[in-house]
């Protein structure tokens, strides 16, 4: 039992690798709709009536054969054909009897339904054959409902090739449910319960892989999941996982563009306010979207003027853009050995000078005298001849802290062009698309889903292109990582 066990799992092993091998194949141009496709194409493959054991591989053979004959004897005799004798003339054993008498009623089901279709006529012709064969009218109700099942499933896939299911493919499918006392909802739910969820993750996967849902995909989505009468809770839970993939993918390609469209935020919102009911997902994506926002604006230049804080001192006509908790490392190689300063105090940007406030020390930097900075997962490493060189840290706010000091001094020294300047490292929507799908949607490093963003592997600054194949998927926590090393 436990060896059979065992060979059932490497043979899925064996289809996994198959299928991953496949798909690694593919080139990175293939879109993702063709996997869902051919997901589909496998899921019809595996058919659902059980798959007859092959233990006793002689007595199946035994009872196909007696089951060509029956049935030949069926077409030649027609109605004057009598199971009890047949059985008799052909020296069927009584222990193959019923298997045989089933055989040869699933033959008459195959070849009524090759079709898709049942005819009135031939409900009746199956009736008094499975009345002839003397199978009992719960087999023949289980048999008739596998079958009506299994010619549901083609129409329903074929039906799904384009995603979704019209009047006329659902009129189908409820006459084929019909023939055996089902509606498509009873059908769906006594037969398809799992599948039925695959079936709808795949098909919200194929609308959503682009990384936009526009409104009539979504709209024909909901009406192929109410055309297969699945509840929206069941619908809910089957794309929880692709909705939230869709969610990042759409952030992801608003941190790219430094900015978040009108149509990215609807989508965001819809999906937020119709799928997700995790609240500190919720939260999470709202945050994401202000801050996305935010940046925006600071990107373009335009940074906030807070007013006067009272840490420092302005000058007449100064503009102070932030002020908070600021923590600054300083690391010197001294012929005495390492030394390293450390300092916790407040901070405040203006559009001329960096002023760091401590109880027992204070020091300002102009943004012109800085000669160089760069974002690490420690901080913001400002180089300078003067004083202030070392690590900045903000333990609140870190990112518009890092953003609005990098933009000011780029403003001060004017090395920043204030729009614009980001062309040169413009990542296009086709190579972001072709990215993303290439990493499945997660950080290459470490395979988180979130907070991912598309990252240079050989940055701009140092020749690195735009193209497929300098670009990859990488969290926020790994793309700081990987800047610490470079
Ligand atoms: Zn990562």
């Amino acid at each position: 039992m436990a060896q059979t066990e065992g060979q059932k799992r490497s043979v899925k092993s064996v289809i996994v690798v198959d299928l991953r091998l496949k798909q690694s194949n593919q080139n990175n141009h293939t879109s993702f709709n063709m996997q869902a496709a051919k997901g589909l194409i496998n899921w019809i493959k595996m058919g659902i009536s059980e798959v007859t054991s092959a233990i006793d591989a002689e007595r199946e053979a035994r009872i196909n054969a007696h089951a060509g004959v029956i049935n030949l004897e069926f077409g030649r005799l027609k109605k004057g054909f009598a199971f009890d004798a047949a059985v008799e003339k052909f020296g069927i054993s009584g222990g193959d009897r019923s298997a045989v008498a089933e055989r040869v009623y699933r033959g008459f089901l195959a070849r009524t339904w090759k079709d898709l279709s049942q005819t009135d006529r031939e409900t009746e012709l199956l009736s008094w054959a499975a009345g002839c064969l003397g199978i009992s009218t719960d087999k023949v109700s289980q048999l008739n409902q596998e079958a009506a099942a299994n010619a549901f499933q083609q129409v329903l896939v074929a039906a799904l090739a384009d995603n979704q299911i019209n009047d006329a493919e659902a009129g189908q499918l409820s006459q084929i449910a019909a023939r055996c006392g089902f509606t498509v909802q009873t059908m769906m739910a006594t037969f398809f319960e799992h599948k039925g969820e695959a079936l709808i993750r795949s098909a919200f996967t194929q609308y959503s892989s682009d990384g936009k849902l526009e409104r009539d995909e979504w709209k024909q989505f909901l009406q192929t999941v109410e055309q297969l009468g699945v509840p929206r809770d069941k619908m809910l839970h089957a794309i929880r996982q692709p909705a939230r993939q869709l969610i990042e993918h759409v952030l992801a390609d608003a941190r790219s563009d430094k900015e978040i469209s009108e149509r990215e935020e609807k989508v965001l919102s819809s999906l937020l306010s119709n799928l997700i009911d995790d609240t500190t997902f919720v939260a999470y994506v709202r945050e994401q979207i202000a801050e996305t926002k935010w940046m925006a604006e600071i990107e373009k230049g335009r940074l906030p003027s807070i007013g006067s804080p009272p840490e420092a001192a302005l000058r007449a006509g100064e503009i102070a853009y932030y002020s908070g908790p600021v923590r600054y490392v300083r690391t010197r190689e001294l012929s005495s050995g390492k030394k390293t300063e450390e300092l916790d105090g407040l901070a405040v940007i203006t559009d001329t000078r960096f002023i760091l406030s401590a109880t027992d020390k204070s020091f300002q930097i102009s943004h012109r005298k800085i000669l160089g900075h760069r974002l690490s997962s420690a901080g913001l490493e400002i180089r300078s001849d003067g004083k202030g060189a070392g690590t900045y840290s903000f333990p609140v706010d870190h990112d518009k802290a890092f953003t609005i000091w990098r933009v000011a001094i780029g403003r001060a020294n004017q090395t920043i062009v204030e729009t614009g300047t980001n062309n040169t490292r413009h990542i296009s929507r086709d190579v972001r698309q072709r990215v993303w799908q290439r990493y499945g949607g997660r950080c290459v490093e470490c395979g988180a889903a979130d907070y991912l963003e598309f990252d240079h592997i050989i940055p701009v600054a140092k020749g690195g292109s735009n193209s497929d194949s300098n670009v990859q998927l990488l969290c926020r926590k790994c793309n700081l990582k990987k800047s610490d090393r470079i």
